[in-house]
This record gives C-alpha cells, structure tokens and sequence, in this order.
C-alpha cells in the first residue's frame, strides 16, 4: 500500500475542481483499509473516505490529512427463496454493478442504470433515481466502525434511509467506513416503470420492456440531461443535481403553490413521507431568473438540467460557492425557501 503525497484531488471528482490531499492512499481490502486509519492516527491527520467523487465538491485549499480512497472489489451473487443476494465491495464502479444485476436478469436496481460513483457511495446519501432508491434493495451493509473500532454489518432497518439521507450522512457522519453492500435483487423481476420519462419513452411499444431495455432508456435520458458522465461534455462536469429537492409541509406548500398562482404559475411537486411534499428544486431554480446555461465567470448551470452546477473548464471552488449562493439567495428571494446543497464539501 502506496501512501502518496500532495496529490491533487480534481482530477479524482467528477466536478473536476479543488485542491490537493496532504497524503493520499488506496484501499484495496479491509486490511489496508485498517492500516490507513491507523496511518492518520498516528501522523494525528484528518481523515476524509473518498469513492467515486461524483458526489463531491473540494475546496482550493484541499485536504489537510489523509484521503482513503477505498477500492475494495469483488462481486458475488447468492440465491435465496426466489431472491438473489448480490454482495459488492465499495469500490466497485456503481453502474458496472448495475449492468451485472442487469445481466443477470435481476430487477431492482435498473432506474439507477448511469449514476455515477461507487457501490459503498450508494448507502451515503441512499441513491435514488427515476422511481428507485437503494433503498428499496440495499440488505446490508458491512463498515469499519471507527468508534468501536472493529467491522459491523448494519441492516438495512439500522441504516435510517429517506430521502438522500441516512445515519451515514446525518446522526454517524464520519463513523463508519463502508467496505461492502449487500443487495437483494429480485431474480426475474419486472422492471419499474415509475416515473413519467420512462413511461413516454415506451409508451409506443406494444409489449413491456425488459431489464435492459430499462437500463438503455435510462442512460439515454440521462445523457439527454447531462446526467450521464460523458467524457468531452461540459454539462456533465458536476456532482449531479446541487440542491436537492425541498420537503415541505402540507401548509409551507400551500403557502408556496398560492404564490405561484398569483403569478399565474403551478409548482411540480410529489407526495412525501408524513403529509409532506417534495417540490421540485429545478423548477424554483428557473423561476428565480436562472435558466439552464446561466453563467457566472467560469462556473455554470448546465445548458441541459436547472439542477447541476458544471465547471465550464476552469473553475476554482470559490467559483462554485458563489455561483451556489447566487442562486440560494435568488431561490430565496423570490420564494423564501432556502435551498440544501446536495454534495459533500470537503476541506471547507
Ligand atoms: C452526472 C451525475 C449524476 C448524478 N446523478 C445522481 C442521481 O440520479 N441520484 C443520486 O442520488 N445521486 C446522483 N449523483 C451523485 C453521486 O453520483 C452519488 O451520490 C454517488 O453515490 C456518490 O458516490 P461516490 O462513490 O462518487 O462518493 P463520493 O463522491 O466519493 O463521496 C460522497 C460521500 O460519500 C462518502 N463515501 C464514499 N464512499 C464511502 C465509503 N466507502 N465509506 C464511507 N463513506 C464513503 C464520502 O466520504 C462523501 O462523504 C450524480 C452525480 C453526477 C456527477
């Protein structure tokens, strides 16, 4: 296990921007894994769990300690009552996992076809796309307890997912280091066809898609969108979505869905949990004076999603802050909501 030093983070995220980790080292088992911990222990450094980057933006500054980027690999699949238990390490690349499930005829995973990072990424802020969420499949999940210093298997009921949130991410930041998901498919299932976009796109064939079909049709919509990490597209130089969708209230929506009529305007939003609704981010973000390909200096919003901040090419993470909150402040103004970044700061 190779400990580097001043190595540059940018070219290790999707968003491609900030500056560089003081040591930095790959993981590719639990024992290293173990060793690197004990490493930023004993140098008394920081330590910040990399995987695929996508979901990331660091600061010009960098990292002061230690990135672990963990590259555990290995994929098995087991049956059990009609089922099939697919276990990953978190080092795997998230959609080459998908594509196996795909393969395998195993249904579960196929709306989140396309999505950028790696398998131990998915548990962090509970994935989801498209009408499906980790959710929905995740069995397990095997960590490094930091605090009680040995590796744990937490289930799925003991990982509090909701919506782009679990203890990962809220009550455990920084506890846990994910080293395996266990996932439970479901061999020969039929694909979920939840969400409009995927509906219209098979509207006109006559039978029901299969497993790869779905997968096909959401990488394609996804490209459309700029979603789909594609080598050479500017708009796909992001973490994905940057705010995620606010959660309201029955009575903050009414409050919300009346100002909008007064301007002659109706709010996309989806029913959530405990007589909640979620609204739609992209649309506040467009009717506050931002529309897709607005520029601010050589930060962006993407010609192709409302949502997903880009690096135009040279952009610092100054830049993006303050494209972020150029836009939170106009979301605000014009609606009083202030809306959530979605990616991780790092070294901020
Ligand atoms: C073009 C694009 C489209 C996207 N579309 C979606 C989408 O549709 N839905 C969605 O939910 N997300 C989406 N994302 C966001 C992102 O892809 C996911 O959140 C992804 O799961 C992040 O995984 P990662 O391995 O890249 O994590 P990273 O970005 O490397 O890290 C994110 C967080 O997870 C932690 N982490 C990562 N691996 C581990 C581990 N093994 N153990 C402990 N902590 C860990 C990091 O410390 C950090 O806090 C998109 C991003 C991009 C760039």
């Amino acid at each position: 296990m190779t400990i580097r030093e001043h190595v540059p983070l940018a070219p290790l995220t999707t968003m491609q921007v900030g500056g560089p980790a003081r040591y930095l080292v790959e993981a590719a088992s639990e024992d290293e894994v173990r060793q690197a911990v004990d490493f930023a222990h004993a140098k008394a450094v920081p330590l910040f769990v990399l995987g695929g980057g996508s979901n990331l933006l660091v600061a010009d500054s960098g990292w002061p300690g230690l990135v672990l980027k963990v590259a555990i690999g290995g994929i098995t699949q087991q049956d059990e009552d009609g089922a099939v238990l697919f276990d990953a390490g978190a080092g795997v690349d998230w959609d080459q996992f998908v594509a196996r499930a795909v393969a395998s005829d195993c249904a579960g995973v196929e709306c989140l076809s396309g999505i950028p990072g790696s398998v131990g990424g998915t548990p962090m802020q509970n994935v989801g796309a498209y009408g499906q969420e980790v959710s929905d499949t995740v069995e397990s999940v095997r960590a490094l307890d930091l605090k009680a210093n040995r590796v744990v298997v937490l289930p799925e009921e003991a990982c509090g997912f909701h919506y782009r949130t679990s203890i990962f991410n809220t009550a455990e930041r920084g506890r846990y280091i994910i080293l395996r998901v266990t996932y439970r498919l479901t061999q020969d299932g039929t694909p979920s066809l939840k969400y409009a976009d995927l509906q219209k796109h098979f509207a006109a064939s006559g039978s029901p898609p299969s497993l790869a079909q779905v997968r096909a049709a959401v990488r394609q919509i996804r490209q459309s969108k700029g979603m789909l990490i594609v080598p050479g597209d500017a708009d796909s130089r992001s973490a994905g979505s940057f705010f995620k969708n606010p959660v309201l209230s029955e009575v903050q929506f009414h409050d919300l869905a009346s100002r909008a009529e007064l301007k002659g305007l109706k709010i996309p939003s989806y029913p959530a949990l405990d007589a909640q609704r979620k609204v739609s981010a992209a649309w506040l973000v467009e009717h506050s004076g931002f529309a897709k390909g607005f520029t601010l200096g050589v930060a962006g919003i993407s010609r192709k999603h409302a949502l997903a901040l880009i690096n135009t090419g040279s952009a610092s993470a100054a830049d993006i802050v303050r494209l972020k909150e150029t836009i939170q402040r106009g979301v605000e103004q014009a609606w009083g909501i202030l809306l959530e970044p979605e990616p991780v700061f790092v070294g901020f």
